[in-house]
């Protein structure tokens, strides 16, 4: 018979493995409740397939394993930092480099040279550090993502486009020299891993051109961002995923990177920029913050890791699998009928928890009660991204977000098809029993990001 279709599958084989800890329902009953069924306190020991974040997460190649090897621990001029700059230049085309220990490294010194205090940073939605390091600089983020990114249900394919209408608004009020950047994430974390389209960005170039304002870029996932064009542009069918990175990157004027995400490598990040300005006070800056300029808080061995896994993040074939394994889960997912934020994203499915326990009230935090029930069922440890993650306004009043969202983050290279199944499958044994699941009273509150650390007892 000949096949209706044909699959993606992992350009890659396994050499080795980690063996995984195989857990009781008992044994996972008293680790969620010696963790405040928070499952940030699990300790990773009691987790069977861990999907808590896709951040320094991520399988090394055989190639980046060889490359540690090659690690020249010079104080200063280390061999690994000319490979690193040159991977940087001829990839992604910005001139200049930076090196730092990761994406939050970058993004404090980018932030200090740029903004002053009174400034105004428009950007394609927040996110945590990226937003911190602009306040604590003195500027204020203003959201210009479109609207369509703050509504879970919107199947709009390029969520992460900009609102030139809200940015002009913006300029209007503000005037441009107010304005030291327009803050842009390629594939937009916040908004659930949605892409911006090369025609969105080449309008922002245009228009930010006119108004002589620069546009950062923050590269983080860049790679999934450009298979999305590749699926979803039109005239972007016959390019390259290093084709099209290198584009987008030729739209904007330096970028923040956290190369534990599409780069492939457990620590590391970089600043890049085309100026020359800038980047004479960034490499004076960084020997205060991270390091000489050619490590940057980093061995000789990460930087040699990630030169090579930059290189194997912009190969076509593992973009399709790496996608296709969250776009598989996915769609296993909709097939229970457990209800998701659409269109599915680049780095994990967004589970809406509200629609998933209604007879919770927000107060009972369905999402992080489905997240300790998930673990409790099968040892799969998520994420909580909603009320208990947004934490409390400065009066102290609860910020009572729309979404409400368990996060499957899915690792790069790190987990099979099969364990795509089991989590679905256990997800749908979850689902079955929804109407029995209590929700879940708070009995210890941090006083910051308490997401991390708060405690919870069952009601
Ligand atoms: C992770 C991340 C950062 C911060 O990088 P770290 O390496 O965690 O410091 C910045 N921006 C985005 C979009 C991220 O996902």
């Amino acid at each position: 018979m000949k096949p209706s279709k044909r699959s993606w599958a992992e350009p890659y084989k396994m050499k080795m493995v980690e063996l995984l800890q195989m857990t009781t329902r008992n044994q996972r009953l008293a680790a969620i409740k010696k963790a405040g069924f928070n499952t940030f306190l699990l300790e990773s020991k009691d987790v069977y397939i861990d999907l808590l974040t896709d951040s320094g997460t991520s399988a090394m190649s055989d190639r980046q394993w060889a490359g540690l090897m090659l690690g020249d621990e010079a104080y200063a001029g280390s061999s690994n930092f000319y490979r690193l700059e040159n991977a940087i230049q001829k990839f992604y085309g910005y001139k200049y480099i930076i090196p730092t220990h990761q994406g939050r490294g970058a993004e404090n010194i980018l932030s200090k040279i740029l903004i002053k205090k009174g400034d105004i940073v428009p950007g394609n939605m927040y996110f945590t550090t990226t937003r911190l390091h602009q306040e604590l600089a003195g500027g204020t983020f203003k959201d210009i993502i479109i609207d369509e990114a703050h509504d879970s249900l919107n199947e709009h394919p390029f969520k992460g486009n900009v609102d030139l209408n809200k940015l002009d608004a913006l300029v209007k009020k503000y005037g441009a020299k107010k304005i030291p950047y327009i803050s842009i994430a390629t594939n937009v974390n916040m908004a659930g891993g949605q892409p911006i389209s090369m025609g969105n960005l080449k309008e922002l170039r245009a228009y930010t051109n006119q108004h002589g304002i620069r546009i950062i870029h923050d590269m983080t996932r860049v790679a999934e961002n450009a298979y999305f064009i590749q699926q979803r542009e039109k005239g972007y069918q016959k390019k390259t995923i290093a084709e099209i990175v290198k584009e987008i990157c030729s739209l904007t004027d330096g970028a923040t990177m956290s190369a534990k995400k599409d780069a492939l490598v457990n620590i590391g990040g970089f600043m890049a920029t085309n100026e020359w300005d800038v980047f004479e006070e960034a490499r004076n800056m960084v020997v205060v913050y991270e390091g000489l300029h050619t490590y940057g808080g980093l061995a000789g061995r990460d930087m040699e890791a990630m030169a090579i896994g930059i290189e194997e993040s912009l190969n076509d074939h593992h973009q399709r699998a790496r996608v296709g394994q969250v776009e598989y889960l996915g769609h296993l997912m909709e097939s229970y009928g457990i209800p998701i934020v659409k269109p599915i994203g680049g780095h994990g499915i967004f589970v809406d928890a509200k629609a998933f326990l209604p007879h919770l009230t927000q107060d009972e935090y369905p999402a992080q009660t489905l997240a300790a029930e998930l673990y409790l069922e099968s040892g799969v440890r998520t994420m909580e991204r909603g009320i208990v993650s947004a934490g409390r306004k400065p009066n102290g009043e609860n910020y009572y977000p729309n979404l409400e969202l368990v996060r499957f983050t899915i690792p790069r290279r790190v987990y099979t098809q099969a364990h795509m199944d089991v989590i679905a499958e256990s997800t749908a044994s979850v689902f079955e029993k929804r109407k029995k699941i209590k929700g879940l009273k708070m009995i210890y509150e941090p006083k910051y990001l308490r997401f991390f650390q708060a405690r919870f007892e069952k009601l």
